[in-house]
């Protein structure tokens, strides 16, 4: 069975919507396999984020994610890591379809709520990453 790793990003943690977001996961047919509420070090958001430590955004990008805690996942069901980012909508808020978590809930790009593994790779080394090891339903 596919797992992924979603995050609520401390604009979302700020702004109430955990409930709101777990519920929609839950409600498509999703399974919570592990969550917790974090404060994330800039070594943890850093490798992350790896992937984008030349982009012009990349400090700010850290910044952001270390400000205050987030809600850290893993998610399990057919499909997931696809599934999930479609239910997330575009990167960009104004780009993204209504009814998905980044259409409803946000309106900037640095700010849009919700992070979710976009490969099976990405998704293996996230969990690793953030959950390293500890024990999964
Ligand atoms: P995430 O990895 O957070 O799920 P994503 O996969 O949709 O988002 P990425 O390209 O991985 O998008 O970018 C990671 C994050 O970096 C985005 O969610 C967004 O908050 C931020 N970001 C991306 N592009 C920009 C940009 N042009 N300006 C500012 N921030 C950006
Ligand atoms: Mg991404």
């Amino acid at each position: 069975m596919e797992r992924t790793f979603l995050m609520v990003k401390p604009d979302g943690v700020q702004r109430g919507l955990i409930g709101e977001i777990v519920s929609r996961f839950e409600k498509k047919g999703f399974k919570l396999v592990n969550a917790k509420l974090m404060t994330v070090s800039r070594e943890l958001a850093e490798k992350h984020y790896e992937e984008l430590k030349d982009k012009p955004f990349f400090g700010e990008l850290v910044d952001f994610i270390t400000s205050s805690p987030v809600f850290a996942m893993i998610w399990e069901g057919d499909n997931v890591i696809s599934t999930a980012r479609t239910m997330m909508g575009k990167t960009n808020p104004a780009d993204a379809a209504p009814g998905t978590i980044r259409a409803d809930y946000a309106v900037s790009v640095g700010m849009n709520i919700i992070h979710g593994s976009d490969s099976p790779e990405n998704a293996k080394r996230e969990i690793d990453l953030w959950f390293n090891g500890e024990t999964i339903v």
